[in-house]
């Protein structure tokens, strides 16, 4: 369960609309759909295509999808 993974677990959204940059950490099992700027109270949702904010505005995509993308794993994979 321990042990050094590739997936990166922080993600820094940024806002469409102000610009703010907000780290943010990522849950391993489950999607954050909605997300509220603290800068300008934005509320953002995926894009089409998209199954959470971070892989629409994060600086990484969801653990999910890092393990979708090929990144090897290990047990935090589904
Ligand atoms: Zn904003």
């Amino acid at each position: 369960m321990s042990g050094p993974h590739a997936i990166i677990h922080d993600s820094v959204l940024t806002c469409p609309h102000c610009g703010h940059q907000h780290t943010e950490r990522m849950p391993t099992d489950a999607c954050l759909y909605f997300w509220n700027c603290p800068s300008c109270g934005a509320l953002l949702r995926p894009k089409p295509g998209d199954c959470c904010v971070f892989c629409s505005y994060g600086s990484a995509p969801c653990p999910p999808r890092q393990c979708a993308g090929g990144v090897p794993a290990g047990d935090q994979c589904r």
